[in-house]
């Protein structure tokens, strides 16, 4: 099985070997391409044109994997590690319950302030209280 970390350490000498001077800018750029591709595919589908279901299935997978990769050619650049970022961010992400409080989450920093604390919460993340 792949893993994030497999992922980058694949992907590593293959970009150097292939893009020899290639700066973080650029798989991020990179990324952002293939979610425009992303996008493309899925309007497309939508609309019913430019392709068939098919055809456009395969493009937004293909799309999907790409950005994937681009991100860790992007954290490779920049020095991060894929595999602990996203476990550590995932581990964050699926701790929230937005269906039981739909203001914080269920967690960080706005739900510790919420239980009894010193700091009152800025009105904007007062449930029910009308922002911009
Ligand atoms: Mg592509």
């Amino acid at each position: 099985m792949l893993t994030f970390r497999g992922l980058q350490d694949e992907q590593r000498p293959w970009a150097v070997h292939n893009f020899p001077g290639r700066e973080p800018g650029d798989p991020l750029l990179g990324a952002v391409e293939e979610l425009g591709e992303l996008c493309h595919a899925h309007l497309k589908r939508k609309q019913g044109i430019r392709g068939t279901p098919a055809e456009l299935e395969v493009a937004a997978k293909d799309a999907v994997a790409d950005i994937v990769i681009y991100l860790a050619d992007y954290c490779t650049a920049r020095g991060f590690d894929f595999q602990t970022l996203m476990e550590e961010t995932w581990a964050k992400v699926k701790a929230r319950d937005w269906k039981a409080d739909p203001v914080t989450g269920g967690g960080g920093e706005l739900s510790r302030r919420q239980e009894g604390e010193s700091e009152p919460l800025p009105p904007r993340y007062i449930k029910g209280h009308a922002s911009h």
